[in-house]
């Protein structure tokens, strides 16, 4: 699997570092060595194949449509093509960057967006991405914009049938809401009440159901997910599969525990025995997830000698802009560190760069690198 993913666009242009899962932070220490001087990502592909094993594991048969919002790095996109996903584009650029890494439009894109600017939909008819689904609670896809409460499904299956549209199937997304897994039965309950709906209308059979994304990484709420979600389709859609398709949307779940941030610390104040330090990322930048997405940070030290039993002090970290809002833990406790030491924060891929802004003149986007790493 490695080698594949090696010679993958988006990879194969990069050096990747192997790496054992016990050394990361040897890893880490091991860049900064090489002469990293600002923030930097580290993407662990060999995570990214164990997470889409996962997802083969829980869910057989189910194609992820990786949503690309979440996280846009090349690497990443380039790994999830080569482990075969799709994708899950929400604009023109999106498309193009997927398109770029030379994924067919026909069969590995899924146009999901609730509100398409009338320049993108052409776009993505000139490339040939003929399938697109909607966000909302609960949508079907008549090829124009629609979102349908259950009430709505039979009046907008009618006007499609008089449109000759053709409805490739039904699309939700239940959100991200932690572990609220008992949606997804409700979910598909609805949906295959749609699918009867369309036969009943005489309209050609329904061919794909869309399950969408929420997943969390996290494994024992991803397999309670899963085990609600295979139950929900033996229960409703047992008749129907495999004819009809079955695709899922995750983000998070592929993108957030892959990426390790590694933030160099720039500024310090000592208050008696509290500890102050300014880090080179913050709330503007990748941290944004703190505020934005429920991200807990629980940085460690990156030290050059780390020494067991070593005292630690309560610590609060300033990102580097100038408002006080930009502030990532505080009375946390940290081992004395120095500037230019640095602070290493897991699990930071999901709605991370993809989300920061370049306030004040930082811009996490462009100037944070990655560093690619395979771990085993
Ligand atoms: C954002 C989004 C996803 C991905 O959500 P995650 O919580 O990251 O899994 C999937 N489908 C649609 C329609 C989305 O808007």
């Amino acid at each position: 699997m490695m080698q594949s993913l090696l010679v993958a666009p988006g990879v194969n242009d990069r050096t990747v570092l192997p790496f054992k899962l016990e050394d990361k932070d040897a890893l880490m220490r091991s860049i900064v060595d090489g002469g990293a001087r600002s923030a930097f990502f580290v993407l662990d592909l060999g995570r990214v194949v164990e997470l889409h094993r996962r997802w083969q594991r829980a869910l057989p048969g189910v194609r992820p449509f990786y949503a690309v919002k979440c996280n846009t790095d090349p690497g990443l996109l380039g790994a999830l093509a080569a482990l075969g996903a799709g994708f899950d584009c929400a604009s023109r650029r999106e498309m193009e960057a997927v398109l770029a890494l030379g994924a067919d439009p026909g069969t590995c894109i899924v146009y999901a967006n609730p509100c398409k600017p009338e320049a993108h939909v052409r776009y993505a008819a000139q490339a040939g991405v003929n399938l697109t689904t909607y966000d909302s609670e609960f949508e079907v896809d008549l090829g124009i914009k629609y979102g349908a409460r259950a009430d709505e499904v039979v009046p907008l299956l009618r006007a499609a049938q008089h449109a000759g549209l053709n409805v490739a199937g039904v699309s939700f997304h239940v959100g991200y809401g932690g572990p609220r897994t008992d949606v997804y039965e409700a979910a598909i309950q609805a949906a295959r009440a749609a699918f009867d709906a369309a036969a009943a209308l005489g309209m050609p059979p329904m061919r794909l159901l869309d399950i969408g994304g929420g997943f969390a990484a996290t494994a024992a709420l991803f397999d309670e997910a899963t085990a609600v979600i295979r139950a929900a389709l033996a229960r409703h859609f047992g008749d129907l599969l495999p004819r009809v398709e079955v695709i899922g949307e995750p983000g998070r779940y592929f993108a957030e525990t892959p990426f390790t941030l590694a933030a160099r610390v720039i500024g310090k104040r000592v208050r008696g025995e509290a500890r102050e330090y300014w880090i080179d990322d913050g709330i503007y930048g990748s941290l944004n997830t703190v505020v934005t997405d429920g991200y807990v940070p629980r940085p460690r030290a990156l030290a050059a000698a780390s020494v067991p039993g070593e005292e630690t002090y309560a610590s609060t970290v300033f990102g580097p802009t100038c408002d006080s809002l930009d502030t990532v833990v505080t009375g946390y406790q940290l081992p004395e560190m120095s500037i230019g030491d640095w602070l290493l924060f897991d699990d930071m891929g999901a709605y991370t760069t993809a989300c920061a802004s370049n306030f004040n003149g930082f811009s996490a986007a462009s100037d944070i690198n990655t560093f690619l790493a395979y771990s085993t």
